[in-house]
């Protein structure tokens, strides 16, 4: 199998693009991946439309490696997440008792019964792992389809942070090249940003064809220019090295 390098991260909720709530799961997503070697490509905020939702997902797979996805997972969203995964990548969806045991465990130690469309949380792809959710109902789901991963991830922070990192991390590590991506900033005074762009322009394709290949990003900071350089390696002195050399 293919290792892991390119990620695409889809938030499923109408409320996130309201000029009220922020799509915050992305930000992590982005910081978390990023240490195992991970690079973000895209990621998009998507309203609860099965049809949208579709459209993205594929756009997404034929692009990157990892689909992250966050929310809908809920009965309340009509768990819209699930079946259009489900349907895309032809995996048919069937009760995981084990799950909606669970569940209404869950809500048995607060003295309530299960609603029945809680179920609906229990149902799992074909051939997908069942990622635990220790501070919700809705579990996550790890699901590998050819070269490419797919993770459906419950929407509030609180729950998706923790199943990350308890997790989420160690499946997907397994399946990187063991790299992670260092950055170093170089500050430029006194240029444009378009002056600092030319001059270092000539620098792109020799970067770009170095074993360890450089990718350079320039941000205009506060007074002052920032040229980022990022190098995937399997290691911060490897890193150092090869970043020290390239503007040295
Ligand atoms: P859901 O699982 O889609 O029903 O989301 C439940 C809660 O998580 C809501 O309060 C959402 O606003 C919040 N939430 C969902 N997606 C995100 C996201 N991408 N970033 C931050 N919060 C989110
Ligand atoms: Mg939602």
């Amino acid at each position: 199998m293919r290792p892991l390098r390119s990620a695409e991260v889809i938030a499923v909720g109408s409320e996130l693009l309201t000029a009220s709530r922020l799509d915050t799961n992305s930000l992590f997503l982005a910081g978390r991946l990023r240490a195992i070697g991970i690079q973000l490509r895209a990621k998009a905020v998507v309203g609860d439309r099965a049809d949208d939702l579709d459209a993205v997902l594929r756009a997404a797979l034929g692009r990157s490696d990892l689909v992250v996805l966050t929310g809908g997972l809920v009965p309340t969203d009509d768990d819209l997440t699930r079946p259009v995964v489900a349907a895309a990548l032809e995996r048919p969806l069937s009760e995981d008792p084990a799950i909606s045991e669970a569940i209404r465990e869950r809500f048995a130690r607060r003295a309530m019964t299960m609603p029945e469309i809680n179920r609906r949380q229990a149902m799992v792809p074909q051939g997908a792992t069942v990622l635990p959710n220790a501070n919700g109902t809705a579990p996550g789901l790890y699901l590998e389809a050819g070269d490419h991963v797919v993770v459906l991830l419950p929407g509030p922070p609180r729950e998706l942070e923790p199943m990350f990192d308890a997790v989420v991390r160690d499946h997907l590590r397994a399946r990187t090249t063991g790299t992670r991506l260092y950055t170093r900033v170089v500050r430029v005074f006194g240029r444009s940003e378009s002056h600092t762009e030319e001059a270092v322009q000539p620098f792109y394709a020799r970067w770009a064809a170095r074993p360890l290949p450089i990718e350079a990003t320039i941000l205009a900071a506060r007074g002052a220019i920032d040229l980022h350089l990022t190098v995937n390696a399997p290691d911060e002195i490897t890193a150092a090295g090869v970043l020290g050399s390239a503007v040295g």
